[in-house]
């Protein structure tokens, strides 16, 4: 039989209310069987998500060795929910056992997996399934990257046998024995791992918006859904700042080939998105499938005449970065140039010896830093097969009077990348959208 995960974000289980749709939701298809659940989101805009109380409540232990005050909010939503549901369940026992947990453990990544946890353990009730801890099945390793092998063997034993599971997302064990944190998100990680584990035919991940759509709504109003993504577009799109979908979410999945439906809670009878391996991904039609773009990047741009004879010239830059911890986003380079795309946040106070030691390392005749560029990506299988897409791309582009400091066209032919001052971007965006989507 086909089994589905279903990771239910926090939205979804933000009130009594919509935890009633999601376990109609649930019950309405039996292939429903493996439930990951995010801690209680917004219930409307200017409230605060568990897990930033959480965060509070851990700064207010930190500072004043318990958490008594920041934790009264929390225990507030959860008795609010439990009452909302009637369910029956020792919610004031459970909290206080999870406040003195949170004492003992003093940590961060522990504070903030508790509303995961608790979320988890009011589903399971609703629901009469069983409740699996992520602690026990979830596991990093040594460098904190997640134990994927060890982490499915075990998720497959404990769900072997169960009609109806439900973990929490967000946290599984470290390798020193704690409980840790994925980065904010990261229940959508938790459900593709689950799905991996149990050979999942489908990985249903609900949220509040009905799928990814072509481009930043913020940035140009109604754009046109997108149906259908393969998971290589996905991962472009989401790298890039497309947020639906936690960007490391895909790996897992994407091994085993389980395809992935974006849905809505709040609108459950729309289609959504689908992400698929690009075997079974059918072209939309359109030649661009999204636009998507990122802020605050600098480029160091190196000249030198004959760098391309120069043998080990891009092995030196590169080791200079390696060297100061600076990750490189992008590299674009011509015959006698190279330019290095680096994230503000990556270079915090790093550049000065990043050009110092590029100097020393290749003597170039010269060295620019170009500040404040924002990356615009262009994605979409259909590009590579439609002739003139960068001339209509570029045109669109120039058209809007937008100067583009640096062009990369990823080697797949999936993408290409123009960079623009951050000045431009949202004319960029829009530009570029109304080229390949109309007005
Ligand atoms: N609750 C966590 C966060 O707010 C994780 C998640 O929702 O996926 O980031």
């Amino acid at each position: 039989m086909a089994v589905k995960v279903c990771k239910f974000g926090g939205t979804s289980m933000a009130d009594g209310n919509v935890i009633n749709n999601v376990k109609s939701i649930i019950e309405s298809d039996v292939e429903r069987r493996f439930i990951v659940v995010s801690a209680p989101g917004k219930r409307f805009s200017g409230d605060i998500k568990v897990t930033d109380l959480l965060y509070a409540c851990y700064d207010e232990l930190e500072a004043e060795g318990s958490c008594e005050k920041s934790f009264a909010p929390v225990c507030n939503r959860f008795r609010a929910i439990v009452k909302e549901l009637g369910i029956d369940i020792n919610i004031d026992q459970i909290l206080e056992l999870t406040r003195r947990r949170i004492v003992k453990e003093r940590s961060r990544d522990f504070t903030a997996s508790r509303g995961e946890y608790l979320s988890a353990r009011i589903m399971a009730e609703v629901l009469g399934a069983k409740f699996i801890d992520a602690e026990e099945v979830i596991f990093f390793d040594k460098n904190g990257f997640l134990d994927g092998e060890k982490s499915y063997k075990a998720i497959s034993a404990a769900a072997s046998g169960e009609k109806l599971a439900v973990f929490p997302g967000f946290y599984g064990k470290g390798a020193n024995g704690k409980v840790k944190t994925f980065s904010r998100g990261g229940s959508d990680i938790t459900g593709a791992v689950v799905a991996r584990a149990v050979s999942a035919t489908l990985y249903e991940n609900w949220t509040d918006v009905s799928g990814f759509l072509a481009c930043d709504p913020a940035l140009v109003p109604s754009p046109k859904r997108i149906k259908m993504l393969s998971y290589k577009e996905l991962r472009e799109l989401s790298y890039m700042g497309a947020n639906v979908l936690h960007a490391d979410s895909i790996f897992p999945v994407r091994k085993a080939n389980i395809p992935v439906q974006i849905k809505n809670t709040f609108r459950p009878q729309d289609e959504g998105t689908s992400i698929v391996p690009s075997s079974i991904y059918r072209p939309c039609g359109n030649v661009v499938t999204g636009i998507s773009g990122k802020k605050n990047f600098t480029v160091i741009f190196i000249e030198k005449s004959l760098m391309n004879s120069e043998i080990g010239f891009m092995r030196k830059v590169l080791t200079v970065l390696e060297e100061a911890c600076v990750s490189v986003e992008h590299v674009p380079s011509g015959i006698d140039t190279m330019s290095l795309v680096i994230a503000n946040e990556a270079l915090e106070g790093k550049l000065e010896t990043l050009l110092e030691g590029i100097k020393r390392a290749v003597q170039p005749d010269t060295v620019r830093v170009i500040e404040n560029i924002s990356l615009i990506s262009t994605v979409g299988h259909g590009m590579s097969s439609s002739v003139g897409t960068s001339a209509r791309l570029f045109s669109a582009i120039a058209d809007a009077g937008i100067n583009i400091k640096m062009i990369d066209q990823g080697s797949s032919e999936l993408n290409i990348m123009v960079g623009v001052s951050d000045d431009d971007y949202e004319k960029c965006i829009k530009a570029i959208y109304f080229e390949f989507f109309g007005k």
